[in-house]
């Protein structure tokens, strides 16, 4: 039996320990993954501070952005093999027979288990899968860029497509981070105008060098009049993680305009109009990463070069500091460990 470090929450609240575990065995229809990348989402220290009214019971290792290489297959696990990259992301598991997962909504599922949350997850040198939800890493996509795109790019290709974005509109994104940066670039690859929205000026830096047409430092300027000087939004994407922020692009849309929430404050509750809603047709919408399908399709325009992932590498010894690094928001878009 080998050994692996991995990175476990003993508890709610705690600090990560990186301790040595025995390396599992696949069991049936599961496929053993030797970690090369593993990104940190934001969700992975709401799971570790237990900021959700669902919390992950400890111990338990976080991480949903794992790209690696299959190691071995479980019995009946037929449709990837040793030698192949694949992403672990959220979804770890779906039913396959519901309503939802027959209908092309297999994140709505309610039998589905999440990686890292209520399985183990990628923050280790190896991680168990559902063969049938991990997802094939083209060749031209390499493994640090794969990891920040099986959650940050999915959950906001994903965040776009349901908006109905079109070409022409204004979208406006808030919060350039891990999510952000890759949500301003599916929306200008659309052909939207790109209203980024920020508290960092690293990030407005970041986010015009991505293609954003405006941006707006939302700790100097109030983004609801900034954004109404440039017409108002057709589509508001909120990734940041203050429940703030959705009122305020609330009430930046114009008419008719789409509200997509996907940030996930610990501040849970927001307070809207339903008279400036009905009167001005505006919609508010949740929307939850996405499906193996959306992420093929992530790293296909990805290895188009139609996308770029700013990112840093990091240890898995240094989790601690890295979730200290992303909650002071000075980080390139996203931390990636490396093994
Ligand atoms: P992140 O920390 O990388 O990015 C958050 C960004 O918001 C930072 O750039 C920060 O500077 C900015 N910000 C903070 N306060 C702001 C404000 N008042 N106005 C504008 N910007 C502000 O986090 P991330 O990994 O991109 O995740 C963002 C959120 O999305 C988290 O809550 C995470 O749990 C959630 N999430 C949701 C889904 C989903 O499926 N819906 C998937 C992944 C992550
Ligand atoms: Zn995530
Ligand atoms: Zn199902």
């Amino acid at each position: 039996m080998t050994t692996m470090k991995a990175a476990v929450v003993p508890q709610l609240g705690a600090k990560l320990e990186v301790r040595e575990l025995d390396v599992p065995t696949p069991g049936p229809g599961q496929v053993l993954v030797k970690m090369e990348a593993s990104g940190l989402c934001h969700t992975d220290i709401h799971a570790a501070h237990g900021d959700w009214p669902v919390t992950p019971n400890p111990p338990f290792i976080p991480g949903h952005e794992g790209v690696g290489i299959v190691t071995e297959a479980g019995p009946g696990a037929v449709l990837h093999k040793p030698g192949d990259r694949v992403a672990i992301a959220w979804l770890g598991y779906a039913c396959g027979h519901c309503d939802q997962c027959v209908s092309g909504w297999e994140t709505l599922c309610l039998s589905q288990r999440n990686s890292g949350y209520s399985i183990d997850g990628a923050y280790a040198e190896y991680a168990l899968a559902d063969d049938r939800y991990v997802v094939s890493v083209p060749d031209e996509v390499s493994s640090f860029d794969a990891a920040p795109l099986s959650c940050a790019g999915v959950t906001t290709f994903k965040a776009i497509k349901i908006a109905g974005l079109q070409p022409g509109e204004t979208a406006s994104i808030v919060g350039i981070g891990g999510l952000g940066h890759l949500a301003l670039q599916y929306a200008h690859v659309l052909g939207a105008r790109v209203i980024a929205v920020d508290v960092e000026d690293a990030k407005l830096d970041l986010a015009r060098a991505l293609g954003a047409d405006y941006t707006v430092n939302a700790k100097t300027t109030d983004p609801v009049q900034a954004i109404a000087d440039h017409g108002g939004a057709d589509v508001a994407v909120v990734t940041a993680a203050s429940a703030r922020t959705f009122e305020q692009a609330y009430a930046s849309l114009r008419r008719g305009g789409r509200l997509v929430c996907v940030g996930l404050p610990a501040d849970d509750k927001i307070t809207i109009s339903v008279f400036d809603t009905v009167l001005n047709g505006k919609s508010v919408i949740g929307s939850i990463v996405g499906t193996r399908k959306d992420l093929s399709d992530v790293f296909a325009l990805h290895a188009a070069g139609r996308t770029r992932v700013i990112a840093e590498p990091r240890q898995l010894q240094d989790v601690n500091a890295c979730f200290d690094e992303v909650l002071s928001g000075h980080i390139p878009a996203r931390l990636v460990f490396t093994f």
